[in-house]
C-alpha cells in the first residue's frame, strides 16, 4: 500500500552498543548528612536561636580536609547581594536594593568538629571550615554548632508574614560533595541541592502556634486540632483575604506574663532539607491515603482552601503514584504560605494559592526533585521541567488537548482558542524568532531572558518530543524506572538519560545534546507534493527540505479523498527529503508534524497546500493560529460633513501575528461618492538580524495621499536589557490635495517627502519603561514649498487632531506599539523663509499608556518652537528640518 523507503523510528535511532554499559555501573556514592537541630523561636524579635549537630558520612573515596555549610539566609544581609542583584536583573539596582527593615541573616557562633573547636570563614551565604584532621574515606565526623538567625518580614521563600512563620533555608546545612567536587555556591537564583540523610528537629515555640513541617511528629503537640476547619469561615478580624489578624487565637494578653511554650519535635528520613511553617491560624484537614497522611493547613480566611486544597492534594498524588511510582514518605503537607507561587521542599509544599495545577506541580516535585535530588540551580530543568510536565500531562489526559474544563465563560467562548500545547509551543516559539531563546540546560543564574521559559516550559516541551520520539509506552517506563531506580539519590542529566537509552533502544546522545545544549531551531517545510495517478492508486511525491539545524524523525499526515489519513515516519536528518508514496484514495494535502511534537518554529510551510484561515477582528480575539496565514476581517464605518455616512471593510493579515503582517482597508463615502483606502505591511526584516522590521503604508484619505517606508533595529543585549535601542530611518510622502476637510486657512495644498532617521533609547526597570527618542527630519526632493504662509505665528497652540493620519491608523499603531509620527509641510512665507511645519506623534505614543508624553521640537535653522501635549502631540518648527525629543515612560 505504501511505497517508498519508509524509516521506521526504531531504524532511525540506531540500537545502542553503549547505551547498557553506562548508567548504574558506573560507581556511584552519595554522603549522608544526619541532623540534629534545637531551635527555639522568639516570636517578638523574630529570632531563632538553635544548636544543630551534623553526623557527616564520607562516603566518597576521597579524603576530606576541608568543609563548608550554607548559610542561606545571609544572602539578605545587604542591600545588594548576589541573590538580590540577580532578581533585580534588568533594572538600575543603584536605585532599588533591599531596604534594611526587610534584612536577615543567619551567624554560626561556635563550631567543633569531633569536639575540637574549629576556625572558619564566612563568606556570603557560605561557611569554609578546615578539619582539624583528614576525614578519610568511609569515616564519620560529628559537627556541632550554635546558630542564630534574624528572620526578615516573608520574602522569597522565607520570612514572617503577620504571625506566620515560613521557615525555609533557615539552618546551616552541608553542602553537597559528589563525583563533581564540592558545591560551595553562593545562594543565587535559582534553587538548592542537599545530601540525603535523617533530620530530628525539636522547635520549641509559643503554644498557640499549629506547625507543618517535613517529616512526622514524634514529641509535643504540633497543634493540629486546636482549630477546628471552618467551611467558609469568616477571617478572624473581619479583614480582607490575605491580611493577617494581629491577635488571633489567644496571643499573650498579659504582656508581663511570659507566654506559654511548647516544643515539637519532628523526624523525617532519606530527605534533604527540612522546611516548616507555624501559625497560630492554621486550619489543618488530613486524610490518608495509601498509607501515608495528606495534610492541608490553611488560613481561614482563604476560603478557597477548605475542602479544596485537600481534595486536589489528593487527587495529585494518586496521579502522582500511577505516573510516576509509589510515594515512599509517611506524609505530605500542603501549606498556605501567604506569598504568592508555590516552593517544593521534601514531604512539604508551601503554596500560594489552591490552584490545582500549582498542587500538583509542588507535590510532583516530591519524586522530582525530593525523591531524586538533582542540583536545581545548575540543572533547574531537571526538576522544573518535571514538574510542569506533569502538570501538562495531568491536565491533558483529564481535560483534552484544551486542557481545560469545557465550560468556557462569555465572551471567550466566540472565538477559537490554542490547543494547550501549541500555547505552550509559542512561547519558546517566539524567543527563537526574535533571537532570545536560551538552552534549556543553562544554570538557573545564568539566564539572560528570564528563568521562567525555557526550564518550565521548554523542558516540558523537550520531555514531549523525548515521548514523541521514544513512543508512549517506552517514555511511561522511562518516568517508572528513573524514580524507582534512582530513588534517593543525587540525579543529573546523564542519569537520566542512561534510563532513557536503556529503556527505548535507542542512542539519546544527539537528541539530547539538540534540545538541551543548544538554541538550534527545528524548522521543516514540503517545496513539493504532487500527486499523479498510477497504475494501482496514486503516487505522491514529496520533497521536505530541513532549513533548520535541529534534527527529529518526521510524522506525516496525508489525508486522503476517501476521508481516511494515513501517518508515515521519515528520518529527519538530510537536508531534502524526496520520497514517493503511493495510496488506493487520491491524497489532497500532507503535513509535517500536524501536532508539532517537533518544535517546528514556522508552520506555515509544514503544509501543502498551505493552509488559511479567517476570522472575525474585534477585540479580545487572541487566536493566532500557529498552521495558518490568518485573515482578520471587521466592518467599519463612520460619518464626516464631507462625506456623509462612510462604510468599508479592513482586512488585517498575518502568520501567527508576527511574520508578514498587512492591513488593506477601504471605505466609501455615500455623498462624496469617493472611495478612501489604506494599506500596510509589516514583517521582521532579516537581512539586518535579529530584532529588525520593515514598515511601508500607503493612504488615500480624506483630501490626503501619502506613503512611508520604515526600517528599524533594536539593538539590546537581553529582553531585560535596561538600555534597550532602536534606530530607524524612513522616509515619508504625504500630500494634500482637497482642503475641504480641514479649518479653512489651516491648510494649503501642497506636498512634502520627508527623510527622516529616529534613535530611541528605552529606559526600563522593574516598574516602569520608558522611551527617550532623538529625531531629525529633513524635506527631500520635490517638496512644494511654493505655496502661501499660513498666518499663524510659529509655535502657537492649535488642535488638528481630528485630522491627523494617524487617527486613523491608531489601532495597527497600537497593536504594533510603534510610535508613528507623521510631518507635513504646512506652508511657506513668501519672504522665502521656511515654511511652519506641523508633526503630529501617533496616538501609540500616547499609547494605552497614557501617562506621560512630552514632545519638543526644534529647528536649527531659525527658532525652536515646543509643544507640550496631552491627547495627540503635535509640534511646530519653521523650517524643512526637524529634529524632536521626546520622552514618554509608563508603569510596566
Ligand atoms: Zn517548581
Amino acid at each position: 500500500m505504501i511505497a517508498g523507503l519508509i524509516i521506521s523510528l526504531a531504524a532511525l535511532v540506531a540500537t545502542p552498543g553503549a547505551a547498557q554499559a553506562q548508567g548504574d555501573s558506573v560507581q556511584y556514592w552519595q554522603q549522608e548528612a544526619n541532623y540534629t537541630i534545637k531551635a527555639s523561636l522568639d516570636a517578638e524579635n523574630h529570632l531563632l536561636s538553635g544548636a544543630e549537630t551534623i553526623l557527616y558520612k564520607n562516603n566518597s573515596p576521597d579524603t576530606l580536609g576541608i568543609f563548608y555549610l550554607h548559610l542561606y539566609p545571609n544572602a539578605f544581609r545587604d542591600k545588594a547581594s548576589p541573590l538580590i542583584r540577580d532578581y533585580l536583573q534588568g533594572t538600575w539596582r543603584f536605585l532599588v536594593g533591599l531596604p534594611k527593615s526587610m534584612r536577615g541573616w543567619l551567624d554560626v557562633k561556635e563550631l567543633t568538629i569531633d569536639g575540637a573547636a574549629v576556625q572558619f570563614t564566612v563568606d556570603g551565604t557560605i561557611l569554609k571550615a578546615s578539619l582539624p584532621k583528614p576525614l578519610l574515606p568511609g569515616a564519620t565526623a560529628t559537627f556541632d554548632l550554635t546558630f542564630e538567625e534574624k528572620i526578615m518580614p516573608l520574602l522569597g521563600r522565607s520570612g514572617y508574614s503577620g504571625e506566620q512563620y515560613n521557615m525555609a533555608q533557615w539552618y546551616p546545612k552541608v553542602v553537597v560533595y559528589d563525583q563533581n567536587g564540592w558545591h560551595p555556591d553562593q545562594y543565587r537564583m535559582g534553587e538548592f541541592y542537599g545530601e540525603f540523610g535523617a533530620f530530628d528537629v525539636s522547635i520549641t515555640l509559643p503554644e498557640r502556634y499549629v506547625v507543618a513541617a517535613t517529616g512526622t511528629p514524634v514529641a509535643g503537640d504540633p497543634g493540629w486540632t486546636k482549630n477546628t476547619p471552618r467551611r467558609g469561615g469568616a477571617h478572624p478580624g473581619g479583614k480582607r483575604p490575605g491580611a493577617a489578624p494581629a491577635a488571633a487565637g489567644g496571643a499573650n494578653d498579659d504582656p508581663a506574663k511570659p507566654e506559654a511554650l511548647k516544643t515539637v519535635q519532628f523526624r523525617a528520613e532519606n530527605v534533604h532539607d527540612f522546611a516548616w511553617c507555624a501559625s497560630p491560624n492554621f486550619m489543618v484537614q488530613d486524610t490518608l491515603y495509601n498509607g501515608y497522611r495528606i495534610m492541608s493547613f490553611f488560613n481561614p480566611w482563604n476560603r478557597a482552601w477548605t475542602d479544596t486544597t485537600l481534595a486536589r492534594g489528593l487527587r495529585a498524588m494518586q496521579w502522582l503514584e500511577t505516573n510516576a511510582g509509589p510515594y515512599p514518605y509517611p506524609q505530605v503537607s500542603i501549606v498556605d504560605c501567604m506569598m504568592r507561587g508555590g516552593m517544593e521542599y521534601p514531604m512539604l509544599a508551601m503554596n500560594g494559592s489552591a490552584d490545582e495545577g500549582l498542587v500538583l506541580h509542588e507535590l510532583a516535585h516530591n519524586y522530582f526533585y525530593g525523591v531524586l535530588a538533582n542540583d536545581e540551580r545548575t540543572e533547574a530543568w531537571l526538576d522544573e521541567g518535571f514538574a510542569n510536565y506533569a502538570v501538562f500531562w495531568n491536565v491533558e489526559e483529564r481535560f483534552g488537548p484544551f486542557g481545560k474544563p469545557d465550560n468556557r465563560s462569555f465572551p471567550f467562548s466566540l472565538f477559537r482558542e490554542q490547543r494547550m500545547w501549541d500555547a505552550l509551543g509559542k512561547s519558546v516559539i517566539n524567543l527563537h524568532r526574535i533571537g532570545y531563546a536560551e538552552r534549556i540546560a543553562t544554570p538557573a543564574h545564568e539566564f539572560k531572558n528570564g528563568f521562567s521559559t525555557m526550564p518550565y516550559v521548554g523542558a516540558p516541551l523537550f520531555l514531549r518530543a523525548l515521548r514523541y520520539t521514544v513512543g508512549d509506552e517506552a517514555f511511561r517506563t522511562i518516568i517508572h524506572t528513573y524514580v524507582e531506580r534512582r530513588r534517593f539519590k543525587h540525579v543529573d542529566e546523564d542519569a537520566f538519560r542512561s534510563i532513557c537509552e536503556e529503556v527505548s533502544g535507542a542512542h539519546l546522545d544527539d537528541f539530547f545534546k539538540q534540545w538541551l545544549h543548544t538554541t538550534k531551531q527545528c524548522d521543516y517545510a514540503i517545496s513539493r507534493f504532487k500527486v499523479k495517478r498510477a497504475t494501482e492508486g496514486f503516487v505522491a511525491d514529496l520533497r521536505i527540505e530541513r532549513k533548520g539545524e535541529l534534527m527529529m524523525p518526521l510524522a506525516l499526515a496525508f489525508r486522503l479523498k476517501n476521508g481516511n489519513t494515513v501517518i508515515e515516519r521519515l528520518d529527519g536528518t538530510p537536508r531534502t527529503i524526496a520520497k514517493s508514496f503511493t495510496f488506493d484514495s487520491k491524497p489532497v494535502s500532507a503535513a509535517i508534524n500536524p501536532d508539532n511534537e517537533i518544535l517546528d518554529v514556522y508552520r506555515l510551510d509544514n503544509y501543502h497546500p498551505r493552509r488559511r484561515s479567517i476570522a472575525l477582528d474585534v477585540p479580545f480575539n487572541g487566536y493566532y493560529p500557529g498552521d495558518s496565514y490568518q485573515y482578520r476581517f471587521l466592518p467599519i464605518g463612520y460619518y464626516n460633513e464631507v462625506d456623509g455616512g462612510k462604510a468599508g471593510l479592513r482586512l488585517r493579515g498575518g502568520y501567527d501575528n508576527y511574520y508578514r503582517k498587512i492591513i488593506l482597508q477601504g471605505l466609501y463615502g455615500f455623498e462624496s461618492k469617493k472611495t478612501d483606502y489604506y494599506a500596510a505591511y509589516e514583517s521582521p526584516f532579516g537581512y539586518l538580524g535579529k530584532d529588525a522590521s520593515i514598515f511601508a503604508e500607503m493612504f488615500q484619505r480624506e483630501g490626503r495621499q501619502g506613503a512611508a517606508l520604515e526600517i528599524g533595529k533594536i539593538r539590546r543585549t537581553s529582553l531585560f536589557d535596561p538600555l534597550a535601542k532602536r534606530l530607524a530611518f524612513s522616509v515619508r510622502y504625504h500630500e494634500i490635495n482637497d482642503t475641504t476637510y480641514v479649518f479653512p486657512g489651516t491648510y494649503q495644498m501642497g506636498r512634502d517627502i520627508v527623510g527622516g532617521i529616529r534613535f530611541e533609547i528605552n529606559p526600563k526597570t522593574d516598574v516602569f519603561a520608558s522611551a527617550l527618542s532623538l529625531a531629525y527630519d529633513r524635506s527631500l526632493w520635490g517638496s512644494n514649498f511654493n505655496f502661501e504662509s499660513s498666518p499663524r505665528p510659529c509655535g502657537s497652540r492649535r488642535r488638528y487632531g481630528s485630522i491627523s493620519p494617524s487617527s486613523r491608523t491608531c489601532d495597527y499603531s497600537s497593536a504594533t506599539r510603534r510610535t508613528t509620527r507623521r510631518s507635513r509641510n504646512d506652508s511657506v512665507s513668501p519672504a522665502g523663509t521656511r515654511s511652519r511645519r506641523i508633526a503630529s506623534s501617533g496616538c501609540a505614543a500616547l499609547g494605552p499608556s497614557r501617562l506621560i508624553s512630552t514632545t519638543t521640537s526644534t529647528s536649527p535653522a531659525t527658532r525652536t518652537c515646543a509643544a507640550i501635549t496631552t491627547e495627540r502631540s503635535r509640534s511646530s518648527a519653521c523650517s524643512p528640518q526637524t529634529s524632536s525629543f521626546s520622552f514618554r515612560s509608563r508603569f510596566r
